[in-house]
Order: C-alpha cells, then structure tokens, then sequence
C-alpha cells in the first residue's frame, strides 16, 4: 500500500503504532535549555563565522543593523561589542556599604545577560552608581533543538477516502503534502525518529570539520506508515549548510537542513487507477552544542546508522 518506485531498504519492525508527537510542555523546555546554552555559546562569534545563519543573538543583530545603516562590517561590530565586554553575562558585584541602594544590593552575586538589561539598568549605568560588573563565563552543556523555519500550510487532512477517490475516480494528479493535510504530521514524525540520524551526520561532520562550513547531504527510504496507511516506502532526502565553530572543548553548530520528501501512492499493481506521486518539503534551523570528543558525548557516531522503520502491517 503505498510502496512507491523506489526500492525500499529492508525494514526492521521496531517502534509499532503511531509517532508520538512531544507534547508542548517537552519542547518548550527544550527550547529555554537550548537558548540557555546558546546564550553561554556566543563569544564564539569573535571567531566571524563564516556563513550567515547565526543572525539569532542580540549582538548580531545589532551588528547587522549598523551595518546596513552604515555600512560597518559586522565582524568589526561584533569584536568591538566582545571587548567592550569580554562575556555575555556578568555578575553584579556592589561596593558592600551602607550606601548602596536597595534595589542594587539585591542585585549583588546575581548573574545577568549584557543582551538583557535588568530594571535597574546594566551596573554603572544608573546616576551615582558604583556597583560593578565581574565577567561571568559559564560552563558550556551539550544540548540540540531544530525549528521550522518554513510555513506549513496544510489543507483539511485526506482520510482513506480522499485517498481513494484520488486513485480511482480522479486522474491522480501529483499532490503534496500540505494539499493532502499531510505536512504537519510528516514534520513531527521525522522529528520524533529520524531527526536523530540526521543530527548524527551533522555531529559526525562538524567534527571533522571542527571549524568552519558544513555542507551535506542524506537521501534514504523509510517507512512512514506510522504516519498513515496511505504513505508507504518513501523517500527523505536533505541538504545540509551551515557552520561549525569551537568553544573549548565543544563543538558549536548551527545549520539550516531542506527535507524533501516523496512517495507514489499505488494500490495493487494492475489495479484500474493511477498511482499518483505525494511530494512535499520543509526547512528547519538546527543547533546543537556537542562534546568533541564521542567519547564524552551523548552524541554519539552510531545514531547515524540506527533505522526507523516502523511497522509496515498498519491495518486500513
Ligand atoms: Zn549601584
């Protein structure tokens, strides 16, 4: 059912039933993690990345700003904003007499981000302040999150019906993905499973290329029936570009990857319809902190090899 030209890899039956979709609270955390590390990873940026994807941090932005109002390179910005201030966080740190303010003092040994300035503004900056910023540099954590960048338009989603009447009735025209409802689900599921894989490949590449761009690509058949009946062996492939920059002993990664997808739905062989190809792409940005060194990582070489197949026997 579904099984389109290309010829499947042989599948593993593994993860039977359908994907399971992360629920918000999950991913969200996921998210404030991320962003948290990512915070602690920009002076890498002293290092010009090479390629335009990390536009994402405050100071890049800033960067990027006067650059387009004046024409200052952005690496120039960004190595003035990283020795105005050698950290992107600080710990405020009070003189510790009787003369310092309330609402100073109980700033004292908290830690605040350059990017975000607390109510009562950076220390230094209020009239008569004499409080101080100590720079602060915190430990880097391995962590990864991947965003759609891409809209997703998806139309009422085909049920067993619409799929049928497109084969049988209608000319089975070729249909994507948000036509038949389908990009959504499509995206979670390769979120959920073969996300893994392809951040894998990505690891694997930045660590060889420890510095620098990141090009690659991946082209491999999976079953998607834990998706629906109607998808079959189908085929993902991806283009990868991005960079790779080091902090320590950590790998900083940031890379937009294109998926696209594509699958022929047929019945039966010499079944009186027309088979009819579902086609269908998304982009999403992935970033990920990783140990250089497998050894210490939770990222690990193997992932790349692991297969996601799921149950082929998915009853209509
Ligand atoms: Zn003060």
């Amino acid at each position: 059912m579904g099984a389109g030209p290309i010829a499947p890899r042989p599948r593993r039956i593994s993860q039977g039933g359908s994907a399971a979709p992360q629920c918000s609270h999950y991913v969200l955390d996921m998210r404030i993690k991320f962003l948290y590390n990512w915070a602690h990873a920009a002076p890498l940026l002293e290092t010009a990345m090479p390629y335009p994807d990390i536009v994402h941090t405050p100071a890049y932005k800033q960067a990027f700003d006067l650059y387009l109002r004046k024409g200052v390179p952005i690496e120039l910005s960004l190595r003035a904003a990283l020795q105005e201030h050698p950290t992107t966080h600080y710990i405020w740190r009070t003189r510790g007499d009787n003369k310092v303010r309330a609402a100073h003092a109980a700033n004292n040994g908290r830690i605040f981000s350059w990017d975000i300035p607390p109510p009562t503004k950076h220390p230094g900056e209020d009239f008569g302040c004499r409080c101080w910023a100590e720079p602060y540099q915190p430990k880097l954590e391995e962590a990864d999150f991947q965003s759609v960048l891409s809209p997703i338009n998806d139309q009422p989603r085909w049920g067993w019906y619409e799929f049928f009447k497109h084969y049988f009735g209608e000319n089975g025209e070729p249909v994507t993905l948000p036509q038949i409802g389908h990009l959504q689900v499509i995206i979670d599921y390769v979120a959920s499973t073969i996300y893994k894989r392809v951040r894998a490949q990505i690891v694997n590449k930045a660590r060889s290329v420890i510095s620098g761009t990141i090009t690659d690509d991946f082209n491999n058949s999976y079953s998607f029936h834990g998706v629906s009946w109607a998808h079959g062996g189908s085929t993902l492939s991806g283009d990868i570009h991005g960079g790779v920059a080091r902090q320590g002993q950590f790998l900083i990664i940031s890379v937009t990857v294109v998926y696209n997808f594509s699958d022929v739905f047929t019945i039966i062989k010499n079944e009186p319809g027309t088979p009819y190809p579902i086609t269908g792409w998304w982009k999403t940005r992935i970033e990920i902190i990783a140990n250089r060194d497998e050894s210490a990582s939770r990222y690990k070489n193997t992932e790349a090899e692991a297969d996601y197949g799921i149950d082929e026997q998915q009853p209509l």
